[in-house]
């Protein structure tokens, strides 16, 4: 896609991370053109990371999470418009269709749409609160706020999210009790040796994670419910279901643009000469092989969001290949993921000991580094993070490990 000029529009569709940093990227590079950015949600752009972690502990505020504050998109002359859904896209002719009827015409579209949480639905509860948008963290907080220290607060699903969720709910001197129905969380993400390291971090914070549960029903009483599972049953004053996200695209199957769990970009982000896709919802093929991927990662949509930017304003591009970046705070540790390991790579531990609480291991495949995976050691990943840039020789990044020295 050529860079666009003084007389294009550009329309991004979604608010949230990728969105408003795109829109602020094309002024940072000298866009002078018009920017619309619409958001489905009435809120100002904001971060969702610290939802799970320091507002729902209650250290923050919500109006920390503000990505952009007062006017700033007023100063930065951004056309923002909340509380307003597209509902139907023409790809060819670059026109977004509002939920009001309003028809906004574009040289160049972003989709920037992110994900929604995926829904727990039980016969009696019908689905239960996930948490995903700031207004999801202000219910919940709100409710958790009303419990005394001590009471019990069931978490639906042991993965990154409820692992994030039960460690803020005990900082508040609630008891969590996590339900996962795997045998252990997050092989799929790290593979199974390093989610059997991290098996015992869970009770090492003292926090109950109950795993291979299936959930049967959950039943609301008089300010309790009553989760039965397959082996017995679980008392909560409040549940919490996270089991996952789902992509809500529904509204772009007529847009003609390429739909597969995802929507289909290029290694430059271009769904069709005048559309891109960012973000939780982009597909990136080329970089990533065969299917391409989709990364649910902070750092990847702003990634994205930067690349586009300048490549839209005619700036200088920056490596959109970057090597993706992923971290979780849960129970009193950081885990950092590094790189685009597949959970059968060969893994190899070359800081810390599994009983240390503080370790670093790398992913290969064929001989050569795909990752890097720490455990509360943020230096040496940084320190590794060059070998997976390059994609170093396993026997080569051992020999010469930067730890060593
Ligand atoms: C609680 C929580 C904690 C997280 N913690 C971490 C973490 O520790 N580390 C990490 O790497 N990542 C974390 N993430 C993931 C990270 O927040 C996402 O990767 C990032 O927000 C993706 O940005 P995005 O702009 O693609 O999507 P989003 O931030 O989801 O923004 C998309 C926006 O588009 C809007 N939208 C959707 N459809 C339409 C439409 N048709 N019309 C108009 N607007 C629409 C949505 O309402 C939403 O506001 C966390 C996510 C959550 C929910």
């Amino acid at each position: 896609m050529d860079a666009l000029g003084h007389d294009d529009h550009v329309v991004v569709v979604g608010a949230g991370l990728a969105g408003w940093r795109l829109a602020e990227g094309l002024r940072r590079h000298g866009f002078a053109g018009r920017v619309s950015v619409v958001g489905a949600e009435p809120h100002l752009p904001y971060e969702r990371p610290p939802l799970s972690k320091q507002v729902l502990a209650g250290r923050w505020d919500l109006e920390r999470v503000a990505l952009a504050g007062g006017d700033r998109a007023g100063e930065l002359g951004i056309d923002l418009r909340l509380g307003a859904r597209a509902v139907a896209l023409d790809a060819a002719a670059g026109e977004v269709t509002l939920e009001d009827g309003t028809r906004l015409v574009a040289t160049r579209v972003a989709l920037a749409v992110g994900v929604e949480a995926r829904a727990f639905s039980t016969p009696s509860s019908g689905a239960l609160p996930t948490l995903r948008s700031r207004d999801d963290a202000e219910g919940l907080r709100d409710r958790v706020a009303g419990l005394e220290p001590g009471e019990t607060v069931v978490v639906v699903g042991g993965g990154f999210l409820g692992a994030e969720v039960a460690t803020s709910l005990g900082a508040r001197g609630l008891v969590p009790v996590v339900l996962e129905a795997a045998t252990r969380p997050l092989v799929g993400p790290l593979g199974a040796e390093v989610a059997g390291w991290l098996a015992g971090l869970a009770a090492d914070a003292s926090i109950e994670l109950r795993t291979g549960v299936v959930v049967r029903d959950v039943v609301a009483g008089s300010g309790t419910w009553r989760v039965e599972l397959d082996d017995g049953l679980l008392e909560g004053r409040e549940v919490v279901a996270a089991v996952g996200s789902r992509l809500d695209l529904g509204w772009l199957e007529d847009s003609g643009l390429a739909l597969d769990d995802g929507i289909v970009v290029d290694a430059a982000l271009r769904a069709a000469p005048r559309v891109a896709a960012l973000g939780d919802a982009a597909r990136v093929l080329e970089v990533e092989g065969e299917r391409g991927a989709r990364r649910e990662h902070w750092q990847v949509a702003a990634d994205h969001a930067e690349a586009l930017a300048r490549a839209w304003a005619g700036a200088e591009p920056s490596a959109l290949a970057a090597t993706p970046y992923f971290w979780s705070d849960q129970y009193g540790k950081k885990i950092q993921l590094l790189g685009r390991p597949l959970p059968d790579d060969e893994v190899v531990r070359v800081v810390g000991s599994t009983t240390s609480g503080r370790w670093l291991a790398l992913y290969a495949r064929a001989g050569v580094v795909t990752g890097a995976v720490a455990l509360s050691q943020p230096r040496a990943l940084m320190l590794a993070k060059p070998l997976v840039d390059v994609g170093a020789r396993l026997d080569d990044a051992l020999a010469d490990a930067p730890w060593e020295r």
